[in-house]
């Protein structure tokens, strides 16, 4: 099955990699891209600065209960999400020992607790229609394999949003891809204006496995369109 008139949902598509990627989904033409954003300023801006071509909608990721709740409110609004690209987060400094108790909290909200969050929600209605992609932007910080390497917070954040692919992957079945990636290091807020990628090659493994065919891996990693482990 094709992706033809499918809806997409980027969270943090006010900036950044999520800017990117709703930019590359919308200009396909044939997917109509919820291009979200924490307040309604930005949501509107963006669906601006998309040409028109994204309806802007507002999606605050701090509180998980809250986010399911909006998500259930976007879906009746907007209709079934299709394309789920869990790509906000944000990244607070410091190791184990000098990182705030607080900062561990909001990073696994919104790194982690969200996007569990909306993939049960959004993941549902994607089971029972037999067809489903969710793309989690996580990090090479995020992996055991790599050592764990970025901030506590972050990394413990980020791997725990791996460990959220695996288990909604085993939840969801064949027809619904979930898979996470890292992007490499990009040239936005959080990576800096030193990082060897523009958020447009950062957004490339993003859109690859939103668009993933029917015979598409599911529950895997990949950075560069490549298999890394976790
Ligand atoms: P960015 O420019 O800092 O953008 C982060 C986005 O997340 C913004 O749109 C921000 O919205 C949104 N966000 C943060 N907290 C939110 C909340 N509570 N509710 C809703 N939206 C929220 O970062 P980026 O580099 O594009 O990062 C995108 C993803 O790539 C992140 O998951 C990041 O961990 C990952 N990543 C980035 C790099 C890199 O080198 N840049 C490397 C590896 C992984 P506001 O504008 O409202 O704050």
């Amino acid at each position: 099955m094709s992706t033809d008139r499918r809806v997409a949902l980027v969270t943090g598509a006010n900036r950044g990699i999520g800017r990117a990627i709703a930019h590359g989904l919308s200009k396909r033409g044939e997917i109509r891209v919820l291009a979200a954003a924490r307040s309604a300023a930005g949501a509107h801006d963006t669906a601006e600065a998309l040409g028109g071509a994204a309806v802007g909608i507002v999606l605050d990721l701090s509180d998980p209960q809250e986010v399911a709740a909006r998500a259930k409110a976007i879906e009746a609004e907007h209709g079934p999400v299709d394309i789920l690209i869990n790509n906000a987060g944000v990244l607070y400094s410091g190791d184990a020992l000098n990182v705030d108790v607080e900062a561990l909290d909001i990073s696994l909200r919104v790194n982690t607790m969200a996007p569990f969050a909306l993939t049960q929600v959004f993941g549902a209605g994607m089971k029972a229609r037999n067809w489903g992609r969710v793309v989690n932007v996580s990090s090479g910080w995020g992996s055991f394999s790599e050592g764990l390497a970025g901030p506590a917070a972050y990394s413990i954040s980020k791997a725990a949003l791996n460990a959220v692919t695996v288990s909604t992957a085993q939840a969801l079945g064949h027809h619904v891809k979930v898979n996470a990636l890292c992007p490499g290091w990009v040239r936005t807020r959080m990576g800096g204006q030193s990082a060897d990628r523009s958020p447009e090659e950062g957004a490339d493994t993003a859109l690859w496995l939103a668009t993933l065919p029917d015979d598409g891996p599911t529950g895997g990693f990949f950075r560069d369109r490549q298999a890394v482990e976790w």
